[in-house]
Formats: C-alpha cells, structure tokens, sequence
C-alpha cells in the first residue's frame, strides 16, 4: 500500500515529451498539471516543478526539426524556448489563482554550499509566498565541456528533490513506469510496482535511449532514482498522459512504479551526498573502521591526500564515504599519519584537532 498522507513537499518533473506536441507546448497538458497543482497547494502540500522543454520548445519555434546536438545550437534552442515555456506555465496556474516563478540552475550552483543555501533560500522563500517554482537547467550557460552540466534533467530532478527535502518526486514521462524486461522488444514485459532496492540487473534491463530533443531515457531515470532514494526520498515513475495522474499517485493510488528510499538522511548529509568532492582522503583500515563507527576521523589514519581543495570543501574518504574536511589539502599533507595532538604545533593554535566529524561525513552505499 503507499501512502503519501504525510508528503508535505513534493517535487514534479516533467518530460519533454510530455508536455509536448507537434514541436509546440501542450497547453492543455499543462493546464491539467496546473490544475492537480493548485488541488494539492490547496490541501496543504508544496510543490516544486522540474520542467524540461527548453531546447525542444526553442527548436520548435526555430524551426530545426533534425536531431539537436551541437552545443552552441542547443543553447540557441534553450534561450528561445524557455521563456515560451514559461509563458504556457504561467498562463496554466493564472487561471487556477497561482502565481509561477522561474528558477534556473548549474551544477555548479548546486554543489557549493554557500550558492546552494541562497537557491534553497529562494526556493523556501517563493514556497512561503504560495508561488510554484519552475526549475530548469540555465541550458543557455550550462555545458558539459565545462562541467556545469547535469546532462539531463532526470538528475536534475534528483538532486533538486533530494536538496530540498522533497518526500515524495513524481517522475512524469512518456512510459508507463519500469518493466522487467523491455516493453518495446518483449510483449511478456510486466510493470514493476515497487521496487525495493536498485539492482544491478534494473539497471541491465533499463535500455538506455532518449528522444530526439529530451536527453534522458530509462537509465537516466533508474540512475536519478538511485540519487534520490539514497537521500530518502519515494519516487514514482509514471507516464505524465495518464489522466490526473499527479492526484492519483498522492491519493496513494497503484500508478507507475514507486521506488522506496534507502535511509532517512538529515537536510546536510543529503546535500553531502550528492556534492562533487573536490579531492580524495585516502585513509588506512583503521580509520575507516572507526568512520564506520561513527568516530572522527583522525590525521593518523590518513594515508594521503590528492586534488585542490580548502577546509569546509566536499572529499571522498577512499570511494566509501564523502566529507566535509576541516582541513585543505595543503595543511593535510603536512598532518597526514601524525597524532591529533600534533596538529597545533604543526600548523598553529587556532586549528581543529579532528578532520572530519562524524555529522561531516556520508557513506555512499548503505
Ligand atoms: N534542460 C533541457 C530542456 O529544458 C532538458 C534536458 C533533458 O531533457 O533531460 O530542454
């Protein structure tokens, strides 16, 4: 049975096929999500959108039809069609009372600390005030060259819903949820109601294709909600054209396939859990058994240190575990396998005398 009575904040992504038709915005899809919207804000839920479209929206109005995927072009795309997909949101919510704001985002926003406390502070902010916020990757500055990517709003989505706290994503696509095997090659194929743990022969069976402007697929979405339920949070995949589908799925209703979290995780372990590390701790077995304990981790235990990084930055321990260390590399390398008590007199008096504490520290697999 699901129960979504206690999800106050849900988060909604919305595929590009979705909400598209013929090249152009569905305004009647839109609308409907709008509607289902406005019923849940009024129930006392919060609801947070993750939208695609941007690119496809923009090719539409630009008339490219072939297959998208040189960079320079799809930002041309994102900059003409975002703000067309924001006009269809905001016409949609306006005639159910609600007012939508735009939130557009890198990577880079999200994995520093400080500039993903001021995105989550604007969107508590726009929560307060009863708008929708509408986030969507800034695919105009956002490459993959560089880095600031996501890559696909999938994980996107899973990030966003695990940094802001979301209890319950709400996957929304063009298939009906996951199979056990592939639905376009085997009519045998069943739909995967729950899936409890995310194996290895999911991710197997999950193909790997997205469309032609769209760039997830399947195994983007498996991967985003590994993401989201290692930070805690239930996802439901399902197919967006289902009728009233976002009000079916919260009435607890048995639609598309719910994946369960892993670990309830406090609001910093989880933005700890999906922040790039910077540089990599290696540390000895001891240490690592003590991190498991749930001990600090001591600059004894350290074997040695790689990358560029300052204290208060994200770091691996081994591949086990991501921290916030006290300490940049620098300063590390002059204290690795050196008693803690050693540290003041190695790099001065006004230095912490543990690396990283244990409500610094995340283990990757649980
Ligand atoms: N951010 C892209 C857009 O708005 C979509 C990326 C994706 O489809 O995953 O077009």
């Amino acid at each position: 049975m699901r129960n979504f009575t206690n999800s106050k904040r849900i988060a909604i992504k919305i595929g590009t096929n979705t909400l598209s038709k013929d090249g152009k915005v569905d305004s009647l899809f839109i609308r409907s999500v709008a509607e289902q919207v406005a019923e849940l804000i009024k129930g006392g839920r919060e609801v947070v959108i993750i939208t695609s479209g941007a690119i496809g929206m923009g090719a539409g109005q630009l008339k490219i039809s072939s297959y998208v995927t040189d960079i320079k072009t799809r930002q041309a795309c994102a900059a003409v069609g975002q703000p067309l997909l924001m006009t269809e949101y905001r016409k949609a919510f306006d005639k159910f009372g609600l007012t939508c704001g735009q939130v557009l985002l890198t990577a880079e926003v999200l994995h520093n600390r400080k500039t993903y406390l001021n995105l989550k502070n604007a969107v508590e902010t726009l929560l307060k005030l009863d708008v929708v916020p509408i986030l969507n990757e800034n695919d105009c500055v956002a490459t993959d060259e560089i880095g600031t990517a996501f890559g696909d709003n999938d994980k996107l989505s899973a990030l966003i819903a695990s940094k802001l706290d979301a209890d319950v994503l709400i996957m929304l696509s063009d298939i009906d949820g996951l199979y056990d095997k592939k639905p376009n090659k085997r009519n045998d194929a069943k739909l995967i109601k729950a899936v409890y743990e995310i194996t290895s022969d999911i991710l197997k069976n999950a193909g790997s294709k997205g469309s032609k402007f769209a760039t997830g697929g399947m195994k983007t979405k498996i991967e985003a909600a590994k993401i989201a339920s290692s930070a805690g949070c239930r996802i439901v995949l399902a197919n967006g054209r289902d009728k009233n589908v976002i009000a079916k799925i919260i009435a607890g209703e048995d639609v598309g396939t719910v994946f369960m979290p892993k670990r309830k995780l406090s609001n910093r372990l989880r933005w700890l859990l999906n922040s790039a590390a910077k540089g990599t701790i290696t540390i000895d077995d001891g240490a690592a058994e003590a991190i498991i304990k749930k001990k600090s981790l001591l600059p004894k235990g350290i074997k040695s240190v790689s990358g560029n990084f300052i204290a208060g930055d994200v770091v691996m321990l081994n591949d086990i575990a991501k921290a916030i260390t006290n300490f940049g590399n620098d300063d590390l390398k002059k204290i690795a396998g050196k008693h803690s008590s050693e540290i003041k007199n190695i790099l001065g008096e006004d230095k912490k005398d543990v690396v990283a504490t244990p409500e610094n520290i995340v283990f990757l697999d649980y």
